[in-house]
């Protein structure tokens, strides 16, 4: 693992102090997020569905940063006005922010487009377009700070790969990774480039997210090494963040971009 040191100093948006955003924060993925960064001295704010689940996250995270470091507000990601509200929170409690994990993701299969379209929608409201309002919402403002800013977004290998089967996700995450490389190459663009966007693309993570659907496979990654490996990877200033694969299961040829089936 990596030093707390040795991230801040390559990565400023990481200090004691700052404050991230972290979307989906109350389990797996987002959830490691969180206690990783409070555990470097950072200030986290959850943004999730409200619940027992983002109620003991806030507590998981509290026990590491104390209670006054982290703030729990239930949000839908889906919804455009309810990401504004949870900037405004978020800046009236903690100030600026400087990292912004757009993470909430659900995998649900609606099955085909025709059979459900109101399923189909209700999957890309919270994995795109959650996605593309959680950057309206937050990074005219981490411009206007004029400091150092991450914009992380989760993408998936089946958002690359397509894969058959969850033909719905693949479309989401295929829009994450073609919105948030052109945010990437426009953020390049702004004066002093200070904000950058990168994509983050786990491996088979055994979180809330697949649990149901089986035991934690030999090999399968946690939260915590997904976020250690996406900290090594912004150090090393990298926009993919692409977890290798350890899916034996399911290999994917790295190179071809492609899965072995
Ligand atoms: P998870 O289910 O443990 O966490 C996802 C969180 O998102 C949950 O806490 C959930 O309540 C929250 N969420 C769902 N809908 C929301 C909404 N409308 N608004 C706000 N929050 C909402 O799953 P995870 O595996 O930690 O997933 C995190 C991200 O990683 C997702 O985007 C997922 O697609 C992606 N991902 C996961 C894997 C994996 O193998 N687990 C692989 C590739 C990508």
């Amino acid at each position: 693992m990596t030093s707390d040191a040795e991230i801040q100093t390559a990565l400023p948006a990481f200090a004691s102090g700052n404050v991230a955003v972290i979307t989906g924060g109350a389990s797996g993925i987002g959830l490691a997020a969180a206690k990783r960064f409070a555990a470097m001295g950072m200030k986290t704010v959850l943004a999730d569905i409200g619940g027992v689940r983002l109620d003991q996250a806030k507590q998981a995270v509290a026990a590491i940063a104390g209670e006054d470091a982290v703030l729990p507000i239930p949000t839908d990601v889906s919804k455009a006005e309810e990401v504004d509200r949870l900037a405004d929170l978020a800046y009236d409690a903690f100030g600026a922010v400087s990292v912004l994990m757009n993470n909430a993701g659900i995998g649900n299969n609606p099955g085909k487009p025709w059979e459900n379209r109101d399923a189909w929608k209700r999957l890309l409201d919270i994995n795109f377009w959650g996605v593309v309002h959680g950057v309206e919402a937050f990074a005219p403002r981490m411009l206007a700070a004029g400091k150092p800013g991450l914009i992380v977004n989760t993408g998936s290998k089946q958002g690359i790969t397509t894969p058959p089967g969850n033909l719905a996700y693949n479309v989401s995450k295929a829009g994450v990774k073609t919105f948030t490389e052109g945010l990437a190459h426009a953020l390049r663009n702004e004066p002093g480039a200070k904000v950058s966007a990168h994509l983050l693309i786990p491996g088979f993570t055994y979180t809330g997210l697949t649990e149901g659907a089986t035991q934690k496979p030999a090999g399968a990654w946690t939260g915590e090494q997904v976020i250690e490996f996406m900290l090594a990877s912004l150090m090393d200033d990298d926009f993919y963040i692409l977890c290798p694969d350890n899916d034996v299961a399911r290999p994917m040829d790295e190179k071809r971009m492609a899965w072995a089936i």
